[in-house]
């Protein structure tokens, strides 16, 4: 048995081993920029550096990494050694504070939506103190800021670092209005819940739509999918138990809080959680998660698929996005807390949250906008594309009595005259569940389920940080002039609330009728992608980044540019796929079988009257009729995809994905139609692809 108490960080360049290895006037002094953000003297970063490379050294590591996150959503690293040229044909292992703090690379070939010229290729990374430098691989990682030269970010991190400073300055201003001085700084705390599938490393190599685009682009239904809901929670394959053991055990050492496991919904599905953490360190080790559970996998000869809907006709992978705010004096401000006055102050966050969700739905649905994602959203198994919040029964009560100044009648039938100071006690988790709803208060944190399972957190919660900030800074504007404190604040939360209700629903979110009322209350739906992401340049969005310091009006717009060019070359990569597939691989497979069925027909007939050949001609008859079809549609996308690539230069991003999803998804729709009947009636051996019983159930 291991003590996975030693083992836990042991990778970890942590707090415990820098006051370790480093003198005491250093590690104050690194401290002190870690917490407050202060400027790092060189000379300070020298005997870091070196003691991170002894550090290192000792545990074998002979190159270091700056570690980054760029718009590509995955993470990128370039690797140098620590070796030095000694005199003499002789080496010295080395590692200078210039080295640890800022690293330049040509950057030219990562995505910047038009930030950073061509002739200006130089981007740099910088050394992001608050997360914690890891070893990996033989490697020293040191997680980094990548911004281009005059300083514009180029990556996922930058904001979300900006973000959280945003929602501390205006969270710290609410405080000091309760009276509250100890508390120095207000963070924000992440813990994100991962789905995957698993499955068989040989059959994922068969199907070359896993292989290149991460999802089926073909498969007809399998005679037994998610209905019997017999894998939900199911106990694990010893294949999979052995894998999530492993990914535990290296998760750990990389002091990843690896914590719950088990099957999901779908087949083949299932879903790690870490215990939550700083929203920078959850981000950071949600990356590393996502990375190792893909090479893990290959380990064990499996393949994880991170893809939000890799198949058709099963649930999709989420990604849960758990949000609170928490002080550095440990006190989550989303707990509703044990005095009047304290809950008063919940009521004030709480109503924060909700007016924030209702104003920038928009933005929170942009946040979770991908090709991937739009499978998923809406499709009865994930959140519609209509953002609400969930706040149970009781809080909801509660909330619509105050705003009517009526009494409260908790469960225990105690009346209750309730205003913000006097509040009934809120027993601990009696909200009730309620899984279909796209954001849900859960007893003391937010939990945002419309995030992608391929996303990388920081997008979301830097829109739900900014968003929040925006509007817990109104709040303290106003109640800074307060001269009734007691009386602005219970005003402001029944304004509030009343003014901003329409967003919450406790009922079943998947129902049509849904769908229905909340386009009466004027709620948006922004079905899609290319329906969505425009809000993100509205000029209500520009103002509130810029004012939050988050984004600036052109890293708002190389972002926005960035998600739809993503969005255009994944359907462009996906409808590619397709083509290849149908014309390499089914319609040899139909011509073969229609061969060898015609060559029966033939010899049957030679002989005679004696057979009966109507089988043969039924089969043949219908092959070959839904071959035509297959000639037609493959025809219709490719003709889509050439009129496309005749204007696809000229024209602006937006028109492109528009075309895409207009012209080039429906195509891809129903080309998969006619291949999916076809997989149905065309005999196994000429059938090249493993079907979906095969991949579902590939792990025995
Ligand atoms: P469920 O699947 O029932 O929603 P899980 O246990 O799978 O719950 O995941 C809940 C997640 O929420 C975990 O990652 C947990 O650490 C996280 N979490 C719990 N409390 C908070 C909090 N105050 N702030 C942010 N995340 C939290
Ligand atoms: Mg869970």
């Amino acid at each position: 048995m291991k003590d996975i108490t030693s083992l836990f960080g042991s990778m970890v360049f942590s707090d415990v081993v820098m006051q370790a290895m480093l003198p005491k006037e250093i590690y104050t002094a690194l401290e002190k920029t870690i917490s407050q953000g202060t400027h790092l003297e060189l000379d300070v970063a020298n005997v870091v550096a070196n003691a991170m490379k002894d550090w290192a050294v000792e545990k074998g590591v002979t190159h270091f990494t700056h570690w980054f996150q760029p718009m590509t959503g995955t993470t990128a690293e370039k690797h140098d050694s620590f070796i030095s040229r000694s005199g003499d044909n002789r080496i010295i292992m080395e590692f200078s504070g210039k080295e640890l703090v800022r690293g330049e690379s040509d950057a030219s070939s990562f995505p910047s939506g038009g930030l950073r010229a061509t002739f200006e290729a130089r981007g740099y990374t910088v050394w992001d103190t608050t997360s914690y430098a890891f070893i990996k691989d033989g490697t020293l990682y040191i997680p980094t800021a990548f911004c281009s030269y005059s300083g514009e970010a180029l990556d996922k991190k930058t904001p979300l670092l900006r973000s959280m400073e945003a929602i501390d300055k205006q969270a710290l201003r609410i405080l000091r209005l309760f009276n509250n001085t100890s508390v120095k700084r207000v963070i924000t705390m992440v813990g994100p819940e991962q789905e995957y599938f698993l499955i068989d490393k040989e059959v994922f190599l068969k199907r070359p739509d896993l292989v290149c685009t991460g999802r089926t682009l073909f498969g007809a239904r399998p005679p037994k999918g998610q209905e019997l809901e017999d894998h939900y929670f199911g106990c694990l394959k010893p294949r999979v138990s052995a894998f999530m053991k492993e990914l535990d055990e290296e998760l750990w050492k990389l002091g990843v809080y690896a914590k719950t496991k088990h099957n999901e919904v779908a087949p083949a599905q299932h879903e790690l959680a870490p215990i939550y953490t700083t929203a920078n360190i959850a981000n950071d080790h949600n990356q590393l998660t996502m990375e190792l559970m893909k090479s893990i996998a290959n380990k064990h000869g499996l393949a994880c698929l991170l893809h939000e809907k890799p198949f058709a006709g099963v649930n999709g992978s989420g990604k849960h996005n758990n949000w609170s705010l928490c002080t550095d004096t440990g006190i989550n401000l989303l707990e509703p807390g044990e005095t009047p006055y304290e809950n008063a102050q919940f009521l004030l966050f709480l109503v924060a949250v909700i007016k924030a969700v209702d104003k920038y739905q928009d933005l929170l649905r942009v946040s979770s906008a991908s090709a991937g994602n739009d499978h998923r959203l809406g499709a009865h198994e994930a959140p519609p594309a209509i953002i609400s919040m969930f706040l149970g029964d009781e809080l909801t009560e509660i909330l619509e009595a105050l705003e009517s100044g009526t009494s409260y009648q908790d469960k225990k039938k105690n009346q209750m005259e309730i205003g913000v100071t006097v509040l009934p006690h809120f027993p601990k988790d009696t909200t009730d569940r309620n899984r279909t709803s796209p954001f849900a208060f859960t007893g003391n944190k937010f939990e945002f389920r419309m995030v992608g399972s391929a996303f990388s957190v920081a997008g979301p919660n830097i829109i739900l940080n900014t968003v929040v900030a925006e509007i817990l800074k109104q709040f303290a504007d106003t109640l800074e002039k307060s001269k009734n404190f007691t009386s602005d604040l219970a005003l402001l939360v029944r304004t509030t609330y009343k003014e901003h209700k329409r967003i919450i629903f406790n009922g079943n979110n998947y129902s049509e009728e849904w769908v229905i009322e909340a386009n009466q209350r004027g709620l948006s739906n922004l079905k899609n992608t290319v329906d969505a992401l425009p809000a993100f340049v509205s000029q209500k969005s520009i103002e509130l980044f810029s004012q939050h310091n988050v984004f600036g009006k052109s890293e708002i717009q190389s972002r926005y540019e960035i998600l739809l060019e993503s969005y255009c070359k994944t359907l462009h990569i996906e409808a590619l796929t397709m083509v290849d597939i149908v014309s390499v691989q089914i319609i040899p497979a139909c011509i073969d079988y229609q061969n060898d069925l015609a060559k029966l027909l033939e010899r049957k007939k030679g002989c005679g009257k004696a057979y009966d050949t109507s089988l043969e001609m039924h089969l043949l008859k219908r092959i070959a009729k839904l071959s035509d079809c297959l000639l037609t549609k493959l025809t219709a996308l490719e003709n889509a995809l050439n009129v496309l690539n005749g204007s696809r230069e000229k024209q602006e991003v937006l028109a492109n994905a528009c075309f895409y999803r207009n012209k080039i998804v429906p195509a891809m729709t129903e080309l998969r139609l006619t291949v999916d009947e076809l997989e149905t009636i065309v005999a196994k051996k000429y059938w090249s692809l493993p079907v979906y019983a095969e991949l579902l159930y590939s792990v025995v």
